[in-house]
């Protein structure tokens, strides 16, 4: 089989990863590049994701057509890695489908656009089977922890009546809109402020998770509760996307509750902040399944949220080739797994 053509839509920290882990395997290949980045716009697509010797000749275009009727003409696969919400990504994902890609994107809402907005959802299925491609959701979460994970873990329950989740993560590797939607360096009053404008969201993803769950196990959610505060940091929290002085916003702590027939059948939450280990806070992934039998999952420290994402959205390429046209979501996918060619390399 040929190596899949990838247009990359989006290259900031995760989308310039996926580019840069595609650059070093052999079944697949970025042939174009999308940014609305003025300081990307126009510069080899190797130097803005820091590898200059890698994709030759591929020229960051702030002009979505011209590459997808241009150099990405034979890509079949578009990655969009620009945004969370469906208000902003489902029309490039429309336009990548019209022109007859298949699409992987790591927008929180897409991991099950059910959930935010079902007409929406409903459009971007319609028009991928009209041109026979399919579109998928996925990332490390919502895409994975939060939800794909627990699922699957369910698959050895009986009985399940009631799920608890922790994902306790450091924000260090995402970019700056996630450092922004966290509201990571703002004072306690702009947190507040931007959370009252929507400027400041926290995790975003709970409902597409829990409506994952829930649809699996086949309950009916009446309503989800979320609530959001900030982590105060007591320390100086220096990454490479953001800076956090003593007294300010680290983070956000986002906890989400769904009830079905007033009864609180799905927890989850979500402390977020850059550099937990600077105030000796121990990172994590935490599942327990009540049901028979029980399950208990720990994973210390949590599942590198950045690599994670990077490495889902690249081994979730031959899975989407081979699937059936239509919005797919994480769980109508065979068991997700890593690509490793007989000599152990990771293929995408
Ligand atoms: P980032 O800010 O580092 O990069 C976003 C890139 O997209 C930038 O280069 C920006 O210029 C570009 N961009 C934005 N809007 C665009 C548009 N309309 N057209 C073309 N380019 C555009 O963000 P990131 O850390 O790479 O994350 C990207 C998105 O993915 C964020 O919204 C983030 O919340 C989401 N995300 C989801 C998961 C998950 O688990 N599902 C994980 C990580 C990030």
């Amino acid at each position: 089989m040929g190596r899949t053509m990838v247009v990359s839509w989006g290259l900031g920290a995760m989308g310039g990863g996926i580019a840069r882990l595609l650059a070093s395997r052999d079944s697949a290949v970025v042939v174009g590049a999308i940014d609305s980045d003025p300081a990307k716009i126009g510069r080899s697509l190797g130097e803005v994701i820091g590898e200059p010797s890698a994709y030759p000749g591929v020229i960051v275009s702030g002009d979505p057509v011209s590459v997808l009727e241009g150099e990405g003409r034979d890509a079949q696969v578009v990655v969009v890695a620009t945004g969370s919400f469906l208000r902003d990504v489902s029309g490039q994902i429309l336009l990548a489908v019209r022109h007859g890609k298949n699409v992987i994107s790591i927008a929180e809402e897409m991991a099950y656009p059910m959930a935010a907005d079902p007409d929406i959802a409903r459009r971007i299925d319609e028009l991928a089977k009209e041109h026979g491609v399919s579109v998928l959701g996925t990332g490390i979460n919502p895409g994975f922890i939060l939800d794909t994970l627990i699922i699957t873990l369910t698959s050895v329950c009986a009985e399940v009546t009631r799920v608890r989740a922790a994902r306790i993560n450091d924000l260090s590797p995402f970019g700056p809109t996630v450092m922004r939607t966290q509201g990571v360096a703002t004072t306690e009053d702009e947190f507040w402020q931007g959370i009252a404008s929507g400027a400041i969201v926290g995790h975003i993803g709970f409902p597409e998770s829990m409506h994952m769950i829930a649809d699996a196990l086949g309950w009916k959610l009446d309503e989800i509760r979320e609530t959001r505060e900030p982590i105060i940091s007591r320390t100086e929290r220096v990454t490479k996307y953001a800076r956090v002085l003593p007294g300010m916003v680290a983070g956000c702590r986002h906890i989400a509750r769904a009830f079905s027939g007033g009864r609180e059948v799905i927890t989850l939450e979500h402390p977020q902040a850059v550099l937990p280990s600077a105030e000796g806070v121990e990172t994590g992934d935490f599942i327990w399944i009540e049901g028979v039998p029980g399950v208990n999952l720990a994973m210390k420290p949590e599942i590198p949220g950045g690599t994670g994402t990077i490495a889902i959205s690249a081994n979730m390429i031959p899975r989407v080739m081979a699937a059936p046209p239509g919005l797919l979501t994480m769980r109508d996918l065979p068991t997700p797994s890593a690509h490793l060619s007989p000599g152990g390399g990771l293929r995408c």
